[in-house]
This record gives structure tokens, C-alpha cells and sequence, in this order.
């Protein structure tokens, strides 16, 4: 860390014309919740917990899980937690749980598989809503929700989660409840979801890769993968928008939201809070405290109207220098 992002670390992400974003870090790993701690935030936008599912021979058990979970909740507490329920299948498999997908990232993932198996996300559930007692800061997103009736159908299991705890004596709060936008239906279905869930979290890694059909892993077409192509932003800026206007928390949590030179975009789409790793979060405050949000209102509106990413990266890098 060098001396001058350090000493930002305490500082709020504003720009010099007085407007906040929430910077929050993405986790999954107990490294990362160190290193998170150290360096500030407002908590953590995406919590992956397919790391103890990918290194064990079997699925954890709930005490197993809730021990994870409760270490980073714990952690950040009172700043919230964002836990994201089971999201394998595509770049995640799990050895003891084949699922023999001919085209996995269009297969059998996310919401698609615990919804098919109840027992598994009910169990994951539990976990998370035990591991919350008590701290009150525990926030639940779905992976991979290309329907309504997903959204509805994994609230209702959180909602039999709860209710069972309580049977038992475990009294938990009503987490908020939230979707991931990463495929592009979801884009189109933005005011449905949040008419019915807490809050949204743009997943741009996928989304990117769905709105291009690229395979986010394959070096053959890496080239076409751009987060910057205009139809990714112009995605990425609706999402946003339809929250703005009906009042519901945007966030966004794939690698795009730790670009230096994009954060200045995503705040002036009407973001609440860009979530990404804890290496990115000081470089990105750095850039957001230089650049003021007028400018990167006029920078996004420029942007909204290219037509290559070529053009589109040459307005962002022509911004950034411009401030230094
Ligand atoms: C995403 O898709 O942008 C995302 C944050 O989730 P993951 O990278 O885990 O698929
Ligand atoms: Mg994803």
C-alpha cells in the first residue's frame, strides 16, 4: 500500500462536489476479511460461499456453514454482510456433484440447482440466518435469477427458514433479500425484481459475458469480453436507473465496479455502492474523490451515445488525465 492511498483509507468515498457512493468489498476467502478490515469499507457487497463447498468432499452441514458465516458477520459487523446463496455449476463445480452440463455456464447453476434441491439451500439458509443471531446485519442475494417466480420461490424458502428456527427457539431478524442482475433477462425484468426484493446487485462479470455470448474463461475470444462494450453499459446504466426510480438499493459487484476508470460512471448512473476486492477499493476511492460527480455526469452521458468500446475507453482515459 503505498503511503498515499493509506492515508485515504479513512476517508469517505466523495467526490469534490460533496457525493457519496458506498465502497464495499467482495469476500470469500478468511484472507480476504483481513485484509478488508485493515483497509476500511462499508461492508461487504458479495460474500462467495462456494469456497468451502469447491474444497470439501461433501456438502458442508449447517453447524459447518453457520460457523463460516458467522466469522463475517462478525467481522464487519454492524456494517452489513451481503451472503450470497450457493452459486456452482458454470466455473464452479463441485466434484461430488456432477452436473453433467454439455454447456455448463447455460446449465444447471445458481438458483437453478438449490431451488431444485430444497433440502441443500434450505439447510444453507438456516446456516446463514443461525450464523446472523444476534448482529442483525445479514443480507441474502440470489445468483443467476432469470425468472420472477425464482425470487419468489427462494424468499419463501428463506421466510420456512426462519419460521423453523423459531419453532426451535432461535429467534432471527428478517434479513434484506436481494437478486443478482447477471443475465439479461434480468436487465429487462429490473422493476419486477424490485418491486419484490430488498435490493439488486449488478453481477457484471456475467452479464458481460451473456450480453456478448463470450465465455467469460476462454482466451480465444477474450478480446471480445469488454466490459466497456456500450451495450454492457447501457445495461448496466437501465439497471440502475429502474432502482433511482423506484427507490431500491443498486449495487454493483463484478470486476467491473473495481476499474478506477469506470467508478466515476458507475456513480453518476445513481449506484448506492460498488462492491469489488479489498485490492482495488483505495485506487477506485482515490479516482472517485478526484473526479466531480459533474463531470462524470457529462462523461456518462458522452459514453451512453458510442458505439465501440474503443471509443468509449478513449472518453474514460481522456477523463482520467485530465484530472491526473
Ligand atoms: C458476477 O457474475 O459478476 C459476479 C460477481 O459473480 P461471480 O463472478 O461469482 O459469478
Ligand atoms: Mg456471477
Amino acid at each position: 500500500l503505498t503511503a498515499e492511498l493509506a492515508e485515504i483509507a479513512g476517508e469517505p468515498a466523495q467526490t469534490p462536489d460533496g457525493h457519496c457512493i458506498n465502497l464495499y468489498v467482495n469476500t470469500g476467502l478468511a484472507a480476504e476479511i483481513e485484509r478488508a478490515l485493515e483497509i476500511g469499507c462499508a461492508g461487504v457487497g458479495l460474500h462467495r460461499t462456494e469456497f468451502p463447498f469447491m474444497v470439501s468432499t461433501r456438502f458442508p452441514g449447517e453447524s459447518e456453514q453457520a460457523d463460516d458465516y458467522r466469522q463475517v458477520l462478525e467481522a464487519f459487523a454492524p456494517l452489513p454482510v451481503t451472503l450470497r446463496t450457493l452459486d456452482v455449476g458454470g466455473d464452479k463445480p463441485l466434484p461430488y456433484f456432477p452436473t453433467h452440463d454439455e454447456n455448463p455456464f447455460l446449465g444447471w447453476r445458481g438458483v437453478r440447482m438449490t431451488l431444485d434441491h430444497p433440502e441443500i439451500f434450505l439447510t444453507q439458509l438456516r446456516a446463514m440466518l443461525r450464523a446472523s443471531a444476534g448482529l442483525e446485519n445479514l443480507r441474502i442475494m440470489f445468483p443467476m435469477i432469470t425468472r420472477v417466480e425464482e425470487a419468489d420461490q427462494a424468499a419463501a424458502l428463506v421466510r420456512r427458514a426462519r419460521d423453523e428456527l423459531a419453532d426451535e427457539g432461535i429467534d432471527t431478524a428478517m434479513p434484506a433479500l436481494g437478486a443478482m442482475v447477471e443475465v439479461p433477462a434480468a436487465v429487462y425484468q429490473a422493476e419486477s425484481l424490485a418491486r419484490r426484493l430488498d435490493f439488486l446487485s449488478i453481477g457484471s462479470n456475467d452479464l458481460a459475458q451473456y450480453l456478448l455470448a463470450v465465455d467469460r474463461n476462454n482466451s480465444r475470444v477474450a478480446s471480445i469480453y469488454d466490459e466497456l462494450h456500450p451495450a454492457v453499459l447501457r445495461a448496466v446504466a437501465e439497471v440502475a436507473a429502474t432502482g433511482q426510480r423506484l427507490g431500491t438499493p443498486v449495487t454493483i459487484c463484478g470486476s467491473m465496479a473495481g476499474e478506477p476508470a469506470v467508478a466515476p460512471l458507475l456513480l453518476a448512473m445513481g449506484m448506492e455502492g460498488l462492491s469489488m476486492s479489498s485490492g482495488r477499493l483505495l485506487r477506485v476511492k482515490r479516482v472517485l474523490r478526484t473526479i466531480p460527480y459533474s463531470a462524470a455526469r457529462s462523461l456518462l452521458d458522452s459514453v451512453l451515445v458510442c458505439e465501440t468500446p474503443g471509443e468509449v475507453r478513449q472518453r474514460v482515459n481522456a477523463e482520467m488525465d485530465r484530472h491526473g
